[in-house]
């Protein structure tokens, strides 16, 4: 279908009249160099035999998308004064354009599966869910109602019953579709099926949940069936970006009494007592975890899915600005539409700046999409009184947040550097399964060597001080070192250890995060 798209342009363009040559090349030009790149794409996303062959292809479908999307932008731009020949031309161009851009994210979000599953074969339920035909509607269909009916037809073809990740991983591939991907990715796009050659897309076994599902609240509403929400892409949230047992506890982190103690009062008891925390004691809907790097902020987030026993949806910002190139905007709406199916919930964003940083015009249209679309969904949070999603973000750089993502945060917890005390925890707990010769005093005097130090550098502190009875046995002789043979490490070690690691996070930072936190900050 690619070819034949290409030909009839190829043909329309030698027609054109030389006054409206320019532009029309310029279009046509980006429908060419995103025809090369599919066509490239699909050679290689058939031929595959790797991971890294399907990442290749991933990344040839990412460039055709984007001379694609190039190419649209630019039919857009042509003024609509031009003769009504020449405007249906550049429509149908337009659509084949569009039909191609579908086609390619489409595969891009299959092997993007693929490669995040580390599985060859598609999930029965992202195939039936990702229809190839786009070209199945009627080629006047809005790119938008396209799309809606494809997601309609989605949801009609195989209802998901919301289950458990584990349940939908193992359910969700009746045996008869288990073939690997590549062998139909050519045959599908190539060839142009007909309306009624939907059969293939007819209902399959719906992939559902055995009957005794894993939680109560998870088997009553159909998330196959959310409104505006690419079942498949629920699917995929509730399979790889939910994430309950984070298994990180209070316990698990040294220090950061204040950061715990609010993150108990607005998440940890309201989400166990809801019926005392109303009114004015209605938890926030939206907290901010900032502070330099390294010191706890994805632990302290973690922890708190493990206490609060909420479902919890862990995605890094960066996971959806750039694996979901041009997906990222459906994502963000299906996350949130899950995240309300399964409340109460938690959505952990980390790295947020990178999507709630003011917005710029030099950016990538999609990222500029995402952020909206980022906006939108967290200002429809709490918007029922009963709903209890909380929206948690974390970032190193909460100077880079615009003003308006900032009003949604309205707790802003300071994750600082951990103090002396908290070092000490922190080198005791790192020791505690190690044999080592540090009382009270030598902690101490560690936790006085290492002021400015952040948790991570800690950890690797302790990683190079307990190389030091190693590094002193004559290499020769550390095959066949026996445990006991193996000296207790000592603060000596440490004392070594400092001059080789040293703090990572610069005064300079610091100041900038204590000022931003002085004037935006909880500072309690
Ligand atoms: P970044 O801003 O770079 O994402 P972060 O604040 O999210 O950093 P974490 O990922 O939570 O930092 O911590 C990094 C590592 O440092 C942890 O895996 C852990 O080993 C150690 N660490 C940091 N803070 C603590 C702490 N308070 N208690 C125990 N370990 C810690
Ligand atoms: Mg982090």
């Amino acid at each position: 279908r690619f070819a034949m798209a290409n030909d009839n342009d190829g043909n329309d363009s030698r027609k054109r009249s030389t006054n409206s040559e320019s532009d029309v090349e310029s279009y046509q030009d980006f429908h060419r160099k995103g025809y090369d790149y599919i066509s490239k794409a699909l050679t290689m996303d058939e031929a595959s035999q790797s991971m890294r062959d399907r990442q290749k292809a991933m990344d040839l479908y990412l460039q055709g998308i984007v001379e694609l999307e190039r190419g649209i932008i630019a039919i857009e731009n042509v003024p609509p004064s031009v003769p009504e020949d020449r405007a249906r031309r550049t429509d149908k161009l337009r659509d084949k354009m569009l039909t191609n851009l579908e086609l390619a994210r489409e595969r891009v979000a299959d092997l993007n599966l693929q490669i995040r599953t580390n599985k060859s074969t598609v999930p029965a339920t992202t195939k039936s869910k990702f229809p190839f035909g786009s070209s199945t509607m009627p080629r006047t269909t809005s790119p938008a109602a396209a799309q809606q009916k494809k997601f309609n037809n989605a949801a009609k073809v195989a209802p998901v019953a919301p289950v458990s990740r584990r349940q939908i991983s193992v359910n969700s591939r009746p045996a008869e579709t288990n073939k690997p991907a590549r062998s139909t990715s050519r045959g599908r796009l190539a060839t142009r099926p007909s309306v009624s050659g939907r059969s293939e897309g007819k209902p399959e076994p719906s992939p559902r949940a055995p009957s005794t599902p894993s939680t109560p609240r998870t088997t009553r509403k159909n998330l196959g069936a959310l409104k505006n929400v690419d079942s498949a892409m629920a699917n995929l949230i509730l399979d790889q970006i939910i994430d309950n047992s984070p298994g990180v506890y209070w316990d698990t982190i040294a220090g950061q009494q204040s950061a715990k103690q609010a993150l108990q009062e607005t998440v940890v008891w309201p989400a166990l007592r809801p019926e005392v925390f109303t009114g004015l004691r209605a938890p926030a809907k939206g907290i901010l975890l900032f502070g330099p790097p390294g010191n706890g902020k994805t632990l302290l987030a973690k922890a708190v899915a493990t206490e609060s026993k909420q479902t919890f949806f862990n995605i890094s910002a960066s996971t959806l600005t750039s694996k979901w190139v041009g997906e990222g905007e459906k994502l963000v709406r299906a996350l949130f539409a899950c995240a309300r199916e399964l409340q109460p919930s938690i959505i952990f964003i980390d790295e947020v700046d990178s999507i709630l940083s003011a917005r710029k015009d030099s950016e990538h249209d999609a990222i500029r999409r995402l952020k909206t679309e980022f906006l939108i969904q967290f200002d429809g949070v709490g918007t029922a009184s009963d709903e209890r999603i909380l929206v948690m973000g974390a970032t190193n750089l909460p100077q880079e947040l615009d003003l308006a993502a900032l009003r949604r945060f309205p707790k802003r917890i300071m994750i600082s550097l951990p103090d002396e005390e908290a070092r000490i925890s922190m080198l005791r707990n790192l020791l505690k399964n190690h044999q080592h010769r540090l009382d009270q005093n030598d902690f101490e005097e560690v936790a006085d060597l290492t002021e400015g130090y952040s948790g991570s550098d800690l950890a690797a502190l302790a990683k190079d001080a307990a190389m030091g009875p190693i590094r002193e046995i004559d290499p020769q002789l550390v095959p066949t070192l026996k445990h006991k043979e193996i000296r207790p490490i000592t603060k000596a070690d440490f004392q070594n250890s400092v001059n080789r690691i040293r703090p990572s996070v610069p005064q300079s930072s610091l100041a900038d995060l204590d000022a931003w936190a002085q004037k935006f900050g909880d500072c309690t």
